[in-house]
């Protein structure tokens, strides 16, 4: 033992001794210049980042875009979802969203730890639009030919065409890094917005979810700082970098994609897929967050409560050993009840029960070792 503790001890004196890099480079990279303008309303100096354009005064909520060179306009379409929760609200929600549904433990609330909890009001254009699409293409299918003895079946290609029309408030989020706060990029409509944590466990089966098409736009209204400063968020305004004229381009391109998918769900073989987009306006909308941090079992899980519709956006949520011993049961035990069906059919061999009972006997043992594990 003591042998092992001076290794320890050498190899933490080596690497003190490793020079410590002092790299100017580095910092360099990382530099950030800081512009200001002046609001156009109250005149309150704005500050901003390199590369931000949709700039929101703190003070009386006006948003300046820069929208190129010599081009400053004030956004007039400028919405706020207005917050109605405080962090301690936000842990509420939180907490009784880890406990609801056939995945999650009924004590995991009691059981995990608070840690870091971030306000945040991030700026979404939402492009309100209808996409159509008309595709055609070939469907392969099978039909069987001639009687009785010279009778088989054929493939064929049948030609088919469609038509996809859908109108959508298609969020754009404002700004280039969708990854650089947790969450965000889990809120486009089709993405995967709860992760369930199995562990070890490889049985995985459900439990997650993906994110709706919710329209941002229901519950809106006209952008008040004061409805930000009731809660304190006001400080906590994300500005956009990306411009109108970029959103509206950038939702085209999605939804021509999301309905090029669609399309080819629908038959084997697209020859042809036409989108048009009509975009009925553009509009700026702040949506407020609560990125809530939490500790379980030594690891790190997080979750994104929406602050006006008091719901959960994303999340993250370890799978109860419940939910793992119910899906393990039910898989080993339809496994022995095959095993038994052939024993009942045969003729007195014996593999058939012994199958039957290695699986059916693993069932009741992952219980009983479910039941007497340690938190
Ligand atoms: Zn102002």
């Amino acid at each position: 033992m003591p042998e092992e503790m001076k290794n320890e001890n050498k190899s933490v004196e080596q690497r003190n001794e490793e020079p410590v890099e002092e790299n100017d480079s580095a910092g360099a990279d990382k530099k950030v210049s800081i512009h200001e303008i002046s609001c156009s309303n109250c005149g309150a100096p704005l500050s901003y980042m390199e590369g931000e354009a949709v700039i929101t005064c703190e003070y009386c909520g006006t948003t300046t875009m820069l929208a190129g060179f010599d081009n400053i306009v004030t956004v007039k379409s400028h919405y706020l979802l207005p917050p109605k929760v405080g962090r301690d609200e936000a842990i509420g929600i939180a907490s009784s969203w880890l406990e609801k549904g056939f995945y999650r433990s009924k004590n995991l609330p009691k059981r995990v730890s608070w840690k870091k909890t971030e306000a945040r009001v991030l700026p979404y254009w939402i492009v309100r639009c209808t996409g159509s699409t008309r595709w055609s293409g070939m469907q392969k299918r099978t039909r069987t030919i001639g009687e009785g003895k010279n009778k088989k079946s054929e493939t064929y290609w049948e030609p088919v065409q469609g038509r996809i029309k859908e109108d959508y408030t298609w969020p754009v989020y404002a700004r280039e890094d969708d990854s650089e706060f947790w969450g965000i990029r889990n809120l486009e409509p089709g993405k995967q917005c709860v992760f369930p944590d199995w562990g070890k466990f490889i049985l995985r089966f459900g439990g997650s979810k993906k994110a709706r098409n919710i329209n941002l736009l229901k519950d809106k209204k006209d952008f008040s700082i004061d409805d930000l400063k009731k809660l304190n968020m006001q400080e906590h305004i994300i500005n956009g970098q990306i411009v109108q004229e970029r959103a509206e381009r950038s939702a085209r391109d999605r939804i021509i994609e999301l309905h090029h998918d669609k399309a080819e769900s629908k038959a084997t073989r697209i020859t042809d897929c036409d989108t048009t987009i009509d975009v009925q306006g553009v509009d700026l909308v702040y949506v407020p967050v609560w990125e809530l941090e939490y500790g379980y079992k030594n690891k790190i899980y997080h979750i994104l409560v929406d602050a006006s519709r008091q719901e959960i956006l994303s999340g993250e949520v370890p799978v109860s050993k419940w939910a793992k011993a119910t899906i393990f049961d039910i898989i080993f035990l339809l496994i022995a009840a095959i095993f038994a069906a052939i024993g009942g059919a045969s003729d007195g061999a014996a593999w058939p029960w012994i199958g039957a009972g290695v699986f059916g006997g693993s069932a009741v043992v992952y219980s009983v070792w479910t039941a007497t594990m340690k938190k």
